[in-house]
């Protein structure tokens, strides 16, 4: 479904009507519903056969928005100013006024917020007058969508509606930075690191292992096309398809680059569709040359050794 002015205002009747419907981010497409809202939520959780103690992530338009539920602190603020809106989510504390959901948090008083960029989004969210929970348009631990396509063929009919704005940009989910206490990464994303250790100025601990309290969704298993997937590969196996960062310059048909140059923007951008293409094209199983863990390489190949695990 394309973009027209008619479409922004049916999304925004479905999620009034508290039904969940797929928009796009600048990262994934989000299956989104109102975060001030139990049904909405629910629904959230059951489409996605999400387990219930994985929490949601919300996103917001603006700061006077996140006011009325977050506590904000100089850290969040120093981020915020350089990179929202942005691939980057807040981990904070969850004002006692607040009216987010309790079962988008899971009872907890911490909260994962976030300012997507897409033009799209922002323009169906300036008027709805609550934020919007909308964790990756996938079935757990499957492959997030990048095209509306996707969030389709993840739910068929049991989504109702899925706002088409093109080709996620960035491709990867966010960047996940909990500012609790000292600031803390939980999960690689579209943001680099370095960029944000730049910002702050002051240690940073990265702490993405699975199983982990604070991060239910870091599970080992997570992101899988859905046939298994090794790392590090230097030839080829029968009946492989072989994934490389850079086009080569030889003819193989089961040859997949992420991108034309080794453009590593433009890779992550490319890693889901590719995944899944080679999926639909029946491979039985889908090799990966070593790809530098420098940069967005690190978030790339944090997304493939999970997807390995199948
Ligand atoms: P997804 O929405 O599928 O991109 O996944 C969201 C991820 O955000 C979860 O799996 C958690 O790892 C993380 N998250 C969401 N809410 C919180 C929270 N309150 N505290 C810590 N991590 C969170
Ligand atoms: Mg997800």
């Amino acid at each position: 479904m394309k973009y027209n002015q008619s479409n922004i205002k049916k999304a925004k009747k479905y999620l009034d009507n508290n039904n969940c419907i797929g928009i796009p981010t600048e990262t994934v497409y989000g299956l989104a519903g109102n975060a001030y809202s139990d049904i909405a939520v629910k629904k959230i959780f059951i489409l996605k056969k999400r387990p219930r103690n994985n929490p949601l992530i919300v996103h917001y338009y603006n700061l006077s928005e996140l006011k009325k539920d977050c506590v904000l602190n100089k850290d969040f603020f120093l981020l915020y100013k350089k990179f929202c809106p942005g691939p980057l989510t807040f981990v904070l504390k969850l004002k006692k006024n607040s009216k987010i959901s309790k079962i988008v948090t899971n009872n907890k008083k911490i909260l994962a917020v976030r300012f997507p960029k897409q033009r799209l989004f922002k323009k169906l969210i300036k008027n709805l007058g609550y934020p919007l929970a909308a964790p990756s348009a996938n079935i757990s631990n499957k492959l997030s969508s990048v095209k509306a396509s996707d969030v389709k063929e993840e739910f068929g009919n049991k989504i109702k509606f899925v706002l088409d704005g093109g080709k996620c940009k960035v491709g990867i989910e966010s960047t996940i930075i909990s500012l609790i206490k000292k600031p803390e990464i939980l999960r690689l994303g579209g943001l680099e690191n370095s960029k944000i250790k730049k910002v702050l100025n002051k240690p940073i601990t990265v702490n993405i292992n699975p199983n982990k309290k604070n991060a239910p969704g870091q599970s080992k298993l997570h992101y899988s096309p859905g046939i298994p997937l090794r790392m590090n590969a230097k030839k080829l196996k029968k009946d492989e398809a072989f994934v490389v960062l850079k086009k080569k310059n030889i003819r193989n048909k089961d040859c997949f680059y992420l991108s034309k140059k080794g453009n590593l923007n433009e890779a992550t951008k490319n890693l889901y569709s590719t995944l899944r293409k080679i999926k639909k094209k029946g491979y039985k199983s889908i090799a990966v040359e070593k790809i530098k863990s420098v940069g967005l390489g690190q978030s790339i190949n944090d997304r493939l050794n999970r997807a390995s695990k199948f």
